[in-house]
């Protein structure tokens, strides 16, 4: 029979760790089990799933049984690139006019990701433009932006949020 902390920290591996992502009641126990045996273990792996903060929170959101290393949280029925992260790849050789590629990411349910070749010296309009060439035409107007451009120069940021504004 395990400890109370020998069980927590087993918790800790198969449940709260970023790789084991949470997993509902069962998975839990099919993974706890996979090392782990003791009188009333189902029992005492459902209470803790159940008391899980993070897991009541999430339960509302989604089913998914994996959750990715940081979630942001969108509706169910998202549309593809309406909720995105948007982050710049600078300090890249000259290449065909580009230095730079802005990559785009949907947060909603596919995590797929664009990239488009620029160059550093973008500022917000110009990635609005390549944002509305590229993902506009096919995918919509967005419904929120992440933009992770913390060391850019501040006028790209804001002729970005002015385009979202608008
Ligand atoms: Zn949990």
């Amino acid at each position: 029979m395990p400890t109370e902390a020998a069980k927590r920290q087993l918790m800790t591996l198969v449940h709260d760790h970023p790789t084991a992502g949470h997993p509902e009641r069962d998975e839990t126990i099919r993974k706890a089990s996979q090392t782990h045996n003791w009188t009333g273990m189902c029992q005492w792996i459902s209470n803790y799933v159940k008391g899980c903060a993070n897991c009541q929170q999430n339960k509302i959101i989604t089913h998914r049984k994996k959750t990715p290393l940081y979630r942001i949280t969108t509706a169910q029925n998202t549309l593809l690139f309406r909720q995105i992260a948007m982050d710049l790849i600078t300090g890249l050789p000259m290449q065909r006019g580009y230095n730079a590629i802005l990559t785009i990411v949907d947060h909603g349910c596919s995590r797929a990701a664009i990239f488009l070749p620029c160059t550093d010296t973008i500022t917000g309009p110009g990635i609005a433009k390549l944002y509305l060439d590229h993902i506009y035409r096919w995918f919509g107007l967005l419904l929120h932006s992440i933009c992770k451009l913390t060391d850019c120069p501040s006028e790209r940021i804001n002729g970005w949020s002015n385009i979202c504004d608008s």
